[in-house]
Parts: C-alpha cells; structure tokens; sequence
C-alpha cells in the first residue's frame, strides 16, 4: 500500500488505480564529504576561528556535513585575493579567454547534473523532479548564456564604455541554491570581476559542490571564492571596504540592513527581496490550465519562491468553480520524500520556517479566514505541511499581505477590472504577477498597470537566462538575468 492517501473526488478521479509505488532517486553515487571548508584563493581552507556547523537534511532531520563558519577574518582574506585576482589576472585576461572558463564551467555543472541534483534535494528539501528538471539545468544555463557574453560587451551595450566593477560580494538564499549561486557568479565573471560569495547556512553543500567544479575548471586562483557562515558572515561581506559592489537576495528585512550599510560607500547595490505576488484569474480564462497554474504558482518548491502566487485573485462569477477545481486539485499532490520522483511537494527547508509557516496559518485562522488544507498524510519524520489554502480573507488580513513563504494560498475574488488592479497593487511587494485571460488586449492592459517586475500571461514561474528579473518597492531592485543583469555588473558610460 502506498503512502499517499487520497480521496476520491468528483472532478478528479486520480484514485482509481493511480497510487504510484515510491520510486527514490539514488544517492549511491554521492559521496558527501564529512567537512567542508572554505574555498579562498584557490584552496580549500580551514576557518580562522577553527569553527564548523552542521548542515542537515529537512526531510529526515538527519546531519549531512559539517561546513566551516567564516568570520571577518576569513571574509577579509577571500577579499584580498579577489582583489589580487582582479588586479593581476582577471582584467588582465582577453574576454574570450574568460568566457572560455566560464563555459567550462557550465560543461563540468552538466556533467555533475545527477550529483547536484540530488545534493540539492538532500540538503534542501526540493524535491528531486525539481531540482533535476528546473535547478540544475537553469543554472547550467545561465552560465552559457552568461559565457557567450564575455567577449561581447561592446556589442551588448553598443556607443557605451564599458568597464568590470572589481570586487562583488554576493549574498544568497537558501530556496534556489545553486540556481541563485549561479545567477550571481555567471553575469559577475563575465563582466570581468571577481567575486566573494556566500550560501545560506541551511542549504550550502551545492555551493561547496560548486567551488569544487570552479577548482577543477582551473578558474585563476582568487577569481571566485566561497564562503559558507550565517548572517554574521553576510555582513562582513556586506561592511568590508574593499568590496565595489553587493548583490543580495533575501528577506526584505536583511535588504534593509544591508541597504542602510551599503549608504554612503560607493558600493553598488542590487537588492532581490521578498514578495507576495497576485495571480488573477478572469471569467474568460482557461479554467483546467488556470487551476494547474495556480497550482504551480504556490506549491512549487514548496511555495519558498519569492515571486510565489501566493495571492490568488478569481473573478467572482468563476470563483466557485475555480475554488472547487482547486481543492480537488490539492488533495491529488503528494507531499513527502523529496527523492521520491512522483513527490510533488518536499519537505521544509528548516525548523524556523516551518514554524514560521504554521504561524502564519494560525494568523490566518484567527483572522476569521476559512482554511482547506490537503488530506494526505504526512512523513512522521522532517519538516512537512499540507497545501494549504484560504477563503474568506480580507484585503488587510496579514495572510494576504505578508509573505510567507510556504505552501500556502490565499484567495480573494473581485468583479471589475479596476478593482483587481487595486487589490493586486495594495501590497509593500511588486515582484512578480500572473494573469489568466483569453484577451491579448486585457493581458497588455494588465501589464501596464500592474507594478510588479514580472508578468506572466497565461502561465507562472517561468524562467529563462535570457530574461531579466527583479522587483519595485520592497521586493529590491536592481535586475538579474538578460542583458540588464549583465549591465548591473558594469560601469557604462557614455
Ligand atoms: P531568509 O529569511 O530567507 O532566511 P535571510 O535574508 O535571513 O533570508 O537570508 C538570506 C541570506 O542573507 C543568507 O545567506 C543569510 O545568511 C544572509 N544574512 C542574514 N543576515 C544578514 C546580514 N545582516 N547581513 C548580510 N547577510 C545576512
């Protein structure tokens, strides 16, 4: 018998015969180190203070490896050589002879596709259908296309001078870890400057997986370095004076602090924060294809997504249907072993956040919102929760308004356009937005009133190296991907 309980249902019938067997990915082939030091130079090095934490797999709660925990001192030494690496080496080097790492780089992550793919899913929770169809491959290809670039700056901003920044420290989450290393370092590199990067501490094994394929690459000493540590870590990235420009993405809070710290210094800023984004359903949409959508838009990756659905705006005369279609729909996902290859949703990435998630359904339901949430059941062991949805919520409850990262939906309905649009744009976030019509006009209509960085018609979470992402108001700005991510790490002048 498997796991995965079901119930039959009027508009689905998965039920009948259609339980899957599980089917775990191996991990056989991985060969998890015990400890991970620090990628510096070109070596792998001990920490200064000698320190190590552990990292842990959220869907067993088992330790997987210990990694070093940076301090200042550490900071300071991967700075001097990035600073070295650019001076003497670096800028030194023909543009094509850049790309040519780079694009080495990108050959050696494809090679390891299956070994990053399951190191991600293990430390991270994702599951493994995502991290080997969507996270793996993204990240490959963000750094070919960032490759194909190097030698042709000239030609990417024509009748502008062009120059590399020098030294970037970049600052990344724990939702897309290697996808987010990938976007940091692929643009840096190929604008010419060298780097300091630091994972999240609960998801850093692929990042250190990473440094060993840079290695391997034979990336000049000192062009990129990795550090792993907590906050403390980021700041010291964040205050060092030798650092020309800072990418961060993150909460909205830590944004803020570093935004505050970066005033005044001359660094460069880009800031991709938080966001609680609207995805709006009209009458004329397509209603099976809207509801998958929908479904993609707040379950994938376990909903820790920052430009997530997580507001789902239905007009009121198909609201009925789509809410039904919905509820069929969450009881049909799998929540469970994120290596298993028929799991939908994975695990948590850690206690805090699951704690954080379980809070805010609670808010949700003291706020007086109705819940439905999945009636599968859950993993004794690890991080888990239900997809989770709510109806019946006000435009100023804090479910509505407030991100919380997590398969979670909340569902309001309107009548009007005008009315969508306010709703849609009452939040301090502009990330992302998705809309379901069958009218190019009203798609276009939408787009332009909509403050939102990116606008899906007719689909969700798309993403492509080509096409630049980024926020309005406290979800950043700054854009990465495409041209304009090549731009942020270029001076251009006239
Ligand atoms: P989340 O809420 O998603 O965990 P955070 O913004 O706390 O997001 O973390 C994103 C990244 O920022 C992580 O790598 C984290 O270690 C780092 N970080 C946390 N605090 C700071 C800080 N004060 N300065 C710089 N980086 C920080």
């Amino acid at each position: 018998m498997s796991k995965h309980k079901h119930k039959k249902t009027e508009a689905f019938d998965f039920n009948g015969g259609w339980d899957y067997s599980p089917s775990p990915e191996s991990t056989g082939h991985v060969k998890l180190k015990e400890r991970y030091d620090l990628y510096i130079d070109g070596e792998f090095v001990a920490p200064n203070s000698g320190k190590y934490f552990q990292t842990t797999n959220p869907a067993t709660e088992k330790v997987l490896a210990e990694v070093a925990h940076a301090d200042e001192s550490d900071v300071d030494k991967a700075v001097k050589a990035a600073r070295k690496a650019y001076e003497n080496v670096w800028s030194k080097l023909s543009a094509k002879e850049r790309g040519k790492y780079i694009y080495r780089i990108a050959r050696l992550m494809q090679e390891k596709a299956r070994e990053l793919a399951v190191v991600e899913t293990l430390d991270a929770g994702k599951t493994i259908r995502e991290s080997r169809d969507v996270d793996v491959p993204l990240a490959c290809n963000h750094f070919f296309y960032y490759a194909g670039w190097a030698d042709k700056l000239e030609y990417a901003f024509p009748n502008r001078n062009v120059s590399a920044l020098g030294v970037t420290g970049q600052i990344i989450p724990w939702n897309f870890p290697l996808l987010m290393a990938a976007w940091k370092i692929a643009p840096a590199l190929a604008a010419g400057n060298t780097v300091v990067l630091k994972p999240a501490e609960t998801t850093p094994l692929t990042a250190m997986l990473l440094a060993e394929i840079i290695h391997e690459s034979g990336l000049p000493a000192g062009v990129v370095n990795i550090l792993t540590g907590y906050g403390d870590t980021g700041a010291a990235i964040v205050n060092h004076p030798d650092i020309n420009k800072i990418a961060f993405t993150g909460s909205t809070n830590v944004g803020k602090i570093i935004q505050k710290a970066v005033a005044g210094t001359g660094k460069k800023l880009t800031l991709e924060l938080g966001g609680k984004s609207a995805n709006i359903i009209f009458e004329d949409a397509p209603i099976d294809q809207a509801v998958e959508g929908i479904v993609n838009g707040i379950f994938f990756n376990q909903g820790h997504v920052c430009c997530a659905g997580s507001r789902l705006f239905v007009q009121e005369s198909v609201a009925d249907e789509v809410i039904q279609k919905l509820k069929d729909r969450l009881d049909t996902l799998y929540v469970g072993d994120p290596l298993d290859k028929n799991t939908d949703i994975g695990a948590i990435n850690s206690k805090e956040q699951l704690e954080t998630i379980r809070k805010y359904i609670k808010i949700g339901k003291d706020e007086g919102a109705s819940m439905y949430e999945s009636s599968c059941e859950l993993p004794k062991k690890g991080y888990f929760v239900r997809p989770t949805l709510f109806t019946d919520v006000a435009q100023s409850s804090r479910i509505a308004q407030e991100e919380i990262f997590g398969p979670v939906l909340t569902i309001q309905t309107f009548r009007t356009i005008d009315e969508v649009i306010q709703k849609a744009n009452n939040s301090p976030y502009g990330l992302a937005a998705g809309v379901w019509t069958d009218k190019g006009s009203r798609i276009f209509n939408m787009t332009s009133k909509l403050r939102a960085g990116v606008i899906w018609a007719n689909t969700y979470n798309k993403f492509d190296p080509t096409s630049p992402f980024g926020g309005y108001k406290e979800s950043g700005f700054g854009r990465e991907g495409g041209l304009q991510g090549l731009g942020a790490y270029l001076k251009i002048e006239r």
